[in-house]
């Protein structure tokens, strides 16, 4: 691998809806991290979000910051006292949540819920980071990270398939929570990607019938992607379909992923007595209508979804086997410096376009 340079291009965030293409240091080499020469970062939703300074004061929590939470790349450099088999050379996937390590969630295993996640610098040095969120990731040229957070990618595994990788998680996480059976009835809220590679993902798993709801483009790919009921929430009612197509049962586990409260409503109105919901949408605080009837005397089990804890392994297996179709969920590509028109070709949702990323 060639030397490392000291400077490096970089989209930098300095304020509101205001990023510009700049050359700073490489991030220091420090002696716990991994330096990591970045192939790929992909765009997402969040990232608009967090650009546009709606996620103030905790995301960034300063500027000038750089965001890009879904990057993977090539070992450059292993710090010394790293104590990984990472080797340089190697291809990695970057995991942005980083627990404390200390509190009794992070013992648990659930890093992803660290208690020291709402305490500002997440508690000290050492503490509880999310890389691209609250420190910063790599819409760069190199990023750096803790050796347990670069998970090592197969030899088959493309670029692409390493940023898609960062969406199947979650989606990996969502089926866990909503404790997902060989022979399942799903039911999936909401197109976007999480919604699509949750549908991939359970159909993998042995689902025997499966559901989407949503509208627009996003639909037709849900129907090449093998959904065996489509459903447009602008000409029908998801509830009434889905409890048509089941003869009145309902679905074995719905997962949402969409955000408004109708969704929420519909995921619990849609499953069997005794079925599943996972709740993955943010909506902003909006309260959700629900009879409490139906989840008591039916024995609803409701969960909330979020993150992606000890699925990154799991995920690269499952990706490797070839279970999600990634030309269809990665769909547009960018260097670094055409960073603004990524952005608004990511905004603009149109040409059928689902992941962008950047390849700096
Ligand atoms: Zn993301
Ligand atoms: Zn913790």
């Amino acid at each position: 691998m060639a030397a490392i340079p000291e400077k490096m291009k970089a989209a930098v965030t300095h304020g509101p809806s205001d990023v510009r293409i700049e050359e700073i240091p490489v991030p220091a080499h420090e002696p716990d991290k991994v330096l990591v020469k970045v192939a790929a970062c992909g765009i997402c939703g969040t990232d608009v979000h967090i650009m546009d300074g709606h996620m103030r004061p905790a995301w960034p929590p300063y500027y000038p910051f750089i965001q890009g939470h879904e990057w993977c790349g090539e070992v450059a450099a292993v710090g010394s006292g790293a104590g990984t088999a990472l080797e340089i050379g190697d291809r990695v996937i970057m995991e942005p949540t980083i627990g404390c390590g200390h509190c009794a969630t992070c013992i648990r295993g659930a890093y992803h819920l660290c208690e020291r996640a709402g305490e500002p610098d997440g508690g000290g040095s050492g503490g509880y980071r999310l890389l691209g969120h609250t420190a910063d990731g790599a819409f760069s040229e190199y990023g750096s990270a803790p050796p347990n957070n670069l998970h090592k990618m197969p030899e088959s595994m493309s670029w692409e398939d390493a940023v898609i990788v960062n969406q199947v998680v979650v989606a990996l996480h969502a089926l866990d929570r909503g404790k997902v059976e060989p022979a399942d009835r799903v039911a999936i809220l909401g197109p976007g990607l999480l919604g699509l590679s949750v549908l991939q993902l359970a159909k993998a798993m042995g689902a025997s019938r499966t559901y989407i709801t949503g509208r627009g483009y996003r639909l037709d790919i849900a129907r090449e992607l093998g959904a065996d009921v489509v459903i447009d929430i602008t000409k029908e009612d998801p509830v009434k379909v889905v409890m048509k197509d089941t003869g009145g049962g309902g679905v074995d586990l719905a997962v949402e992923c969409a955000g408004p409260p109708e969704a929420m409503e519909q995921a619990i109105g849609m499953v069997r007595r005794g079925g599943r919901a996972v709740l993955e949408g943010i909506n902003g605080g909006k309260s959700v209508p629900f009879i409490s009837d139906r989840i008591v005397l039916d024995e609803i089990a409701v969960s909330g979804g979020r993150g992606s804890p000890n699925c990154y392994p799991r995920a690269i297996e499952m990706m490797t086997q070839g279970v999600i179709d990634t030309p269809r969920m990665l769909t547009h590509s960018y260097p670094i410096d055409e960073f603004a028109e990524a952005m608004r070709m990511f905004k603009a949702r149109e040409d059928g376009v689902m992941r962008v990323m950047i390849k700096p």
